[in-house]
């Protein structure tokens, strides 16, 4: 085994283990889309700092977790709830809601096109943003 493969194992493992830190934060819902009962998992959100650190990280469904790669797919009506996400206190939650919600409104979905023009954003988030 390589030693980079090694060191991405030892991430991995590292950003499991905020599991339990993460559901407490989340009350064990996912804390882009809030869903309950199904399995969460800690994610990092690009671009990962240096050491991992859970502020830097969101407890996920499958769903946003793949979307943080793949983007919102399927239809865009699926993706509602960003229109409240986009305002979360938890600073990841806000980043990646916004990332989403500017990949559906490049894609012409009217109503995330007017999330993003009442939308205010601290400098800092706009900068996370941005830094994808
Ligand atoms: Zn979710």
């Amino acid at each position: 085994m390589s030693k980079s493969y090694l060191k991405h194992q030892e991430r991995l493992n590292e950003v499991r283990g905020f599991g339990r830190a993460l559901a407490r934060r989340s009350r064990s819902s996912c804390e882009l889309c809030g869903v309950t009962g199904e399995r969460l998992d800690p994610v990092e959100i690009p671009p990962v700092p240096e050491e991992p650190d859970p502020e830097r990280c969101l407890f996920l469904c499958d769903r946003c977790a793949a979307a943080i790669e793949r983007g919102p797919t399927g239809d865009p009506n699926g993706w509602r709830f960003l229109e409240t996400a986009v305002w979360s206190e938890l600073e990841p939650a806000q980043v990646v809601a916004v990332r989403l919600t500017r990949q559906l409104s490049e894609e012409d979905v009217a109503w995330a096109r007017e999330v993003l023009e009442g939308l205010y954003l601290a400098p800092e988030v706009e900068a996370w943003v941005d830094a994808s």
